[in-house]
């Protein structure tokens, strides 16, 4: 069987390869969409501190991990400390309020990506209020949703999603509502044509821009991973959270 290891993946040729299909995708994507240049967060979950640093030398900044225990243990390695000085990391699973100030203390916490209810929001608000940084910045945070409507998954529906983004906007002064994120379903068949659950976000996103009256590049979108980024980024996507195509294939969780 061909598998290649964590140790003979070239971390950076995939990092590059990466880099180079989201310029090509889009070169190509339809000019009726007004997006910025997605940005990539490299979701670095069961990898080593190694890897990220090599990623980090290669020019990778955004990172994203799912478990706040790895995202504990990464960005308080000595080794990322003194050799990723501008690291930036994500929250991209799921937050349970009791992790919250163990999450929020982190150094270079940049977004948390999962905020997917209220009262989760009205806590981010409150705890950030405490340790941010001075001079005082918000938090960036993404709504999340649960576009394919999965029990199992995360996320607010996509029909109360606008009156979150908006509560957010308007009385959590510690928070900066800066987009929409969604998981989605796993393993799409593209031959059905195009997925449904980026069409879903998508609509949630002019949703959300034409209630608060907000420019559609001022708004986030956050979808698409290795095997799809590039059809994300065709129909708009802002943010992608791509692994594997970086890192190589992850050992299945124990
Ligand atoms: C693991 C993960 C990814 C990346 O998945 P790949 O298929 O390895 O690119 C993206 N987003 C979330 C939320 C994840 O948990």
């Amino acid at each position: 069987m061909l598998r290649r290891t964590m140790a003979e993946f070239d971390i950076n040729a995939g990092l590059q390869h990466v880099l180079k299909q989201i310029e090509l995708t889009l070169q190509k994507r339809s000019k009726e969409i007004i997006a910025p240049k997605p940005l990539l967060v490299a979701v670095s979950k069961t990898k080593p501190a190694e890897c990220i640093i090599e990623a980090y030398n290669a020019g990778q900044r955004h990172f994203g991990e799912n478990y706040v225990q790895e995202l504990v243990e990464k960005s308080q390695h000595p080794d990322i400390l003194s050799k990723c000085p501008e690291i930036k990391w994500h929250l991209i699973g799921h937050l349970q309020s009791n992790k919250i100030n163990k999450v929020l203390k982190l150094p270079n916490l940049h977004m948390i990506q999962t905020v997917d209810s209220e009262k989760l929001a009205n806590s981010l608000d409150a705890a950030w209020s405490k340790v941010q940084p001075t001079p005082s910045e918000p938090l960036r945070v993404l709504v999340q949703i649960n576009t394919s409507e999965e029990d199992a998954k995360s996320g607010v529906d996509a029909s109360t999603a606008p009156s979150l983004y908006q509560h957010i906007r308007t009385n959590l002064k510690n928070l900066q509502a800066v987009g929409i994120m969604t998981i989605g379903a796993y393993g799409f068949d593209y031959s059905n044509g195009p997925n449904p659950d980026f069409i879903s976000l998508m609509k949630v996103h002019s949703s959300i821009c034409q209630a608060n009256n907000l420019p559609a590049e001022s708004v986030m979108v956050s979808m698409g991973m290795s095997n799809d980024y590039d059809r994300a980024i065709e129909m708009g996507s802002t943010i992608v959270r791509v692994g594997t195509a970086i890192f190589g294939y992850r050992a299945a969780k124990a």
